[in-house]
């Protein structure tokens, strides 16, 4: 059998650790990235094969980086000729005024949520083109259609990457890979741990749902999107609880 793959950023906990183990549980060779928590990455690999023994590989580095990034896919081909799907999950977010911010923390904001995306898709691009096939799903945030006061550079990258998103679904439609993004809301992760309880609980007042999403919601939808027809391309699907 042909294992299908799976490449996700960022999956050593919240989106990208559930999304890792959806994609597992469903016979997945998944490829497993973040930059720093490499004993939770470990972890997370340690749960996938014991729990559905199938191969687990992890590429640590820092995506923001495109010297890490071509490091990381030279040891994703040395185990398989091409990604079914690629889930750009990896990021970090930034609190505080524009004005107090230095050009390092902007630059490390852009880098991580929103150059990542460009180094991890040129990379697998190619091989895809030359399946005819290829998923790639960016994980996005409503703020990149809204904007968010005090996270400008956050916002400004998220919609970076849903320009990115729908210029690249367009370029390789021809090819049948399709491009699409997650304008996620508020979900329950690490992201926003720094939030007081009672600061949750106003947050949570204002979302319709009334609530945050879950990660395993987030990993379902960039399930069947990776499972949508062929032409489902260049979207930005709101996952926000009715926020937006
Ligand atoms: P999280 O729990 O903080 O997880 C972020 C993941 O990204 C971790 O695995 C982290 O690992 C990894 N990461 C950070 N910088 C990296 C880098 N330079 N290279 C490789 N990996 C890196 O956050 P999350 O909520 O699951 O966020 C996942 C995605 O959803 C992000 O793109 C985020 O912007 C988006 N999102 C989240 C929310 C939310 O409310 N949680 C809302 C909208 C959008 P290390 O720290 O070990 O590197």
């Amino acid at each position: 059998m042909n294992r299908k793959t799976v490449f996700i950023t960022g999956a050593s906990r919240g989106i990208g650790k559930s999304a890792a183990i959806l994609f597992a549980s469903k016979g997945y060779h998944t490829f497993l990235n973040c930059a720093s928590s490499l004993e939770a990455l470990e972890n997370v690999k340690e749960t996938i094969e014991t729990r559905f023994q199938v191969p687990c590989t992890l590429v640590p580095g820092d995506v923001g980086n495109p010297e890490n990034v071509a490091q990381i896919y030279t040891q994703i081909y040395q185990q398989c000729d091409h990604l079914d799907v690629l889930v750009n999950n990896a990021g970090i977010s930034y609190i505080g005024l524009l004005t107090d911010m230095s050009i390092e923390e902007w630059e490390h904001v852009i880098h991580t949520n929103l150059s990542s995306v460009f180094y991890c898709c040129r990379e697998a691009i190619l091989p895809m083109v030359s399946q005819k096939s290829g998923k790639i799903i960016n994980i996005s945030s409503m703020w990149g259609t809204s904007g968010a006061s005090c996270e400008v550079a956050y916002s400004a990258a998220k919609s970076g990457v849903n320009g990115f998103t729908r210029a690249l679904a367009k370029e390789l439609a021809p090819s049948n890979i399709q491009v699409n993004a997650i304008a996620c809301g508020v979900i329950d992760t690490d992201m926003n741990r720094q939030l007081s309880a009672r600061e949750r609980e106003a947050l949570e007042e204002e979302i319709p749902a009334g609530r945050y999403g879950t990660p395993d919601e987030i990993a379902q939808i960039i399930w069947d999107i990776a499972n949508a027809p062929a032409y489902m391309t260049g979207q930005i699907i709101g996952v926000d609880g009715g926020y937006l």
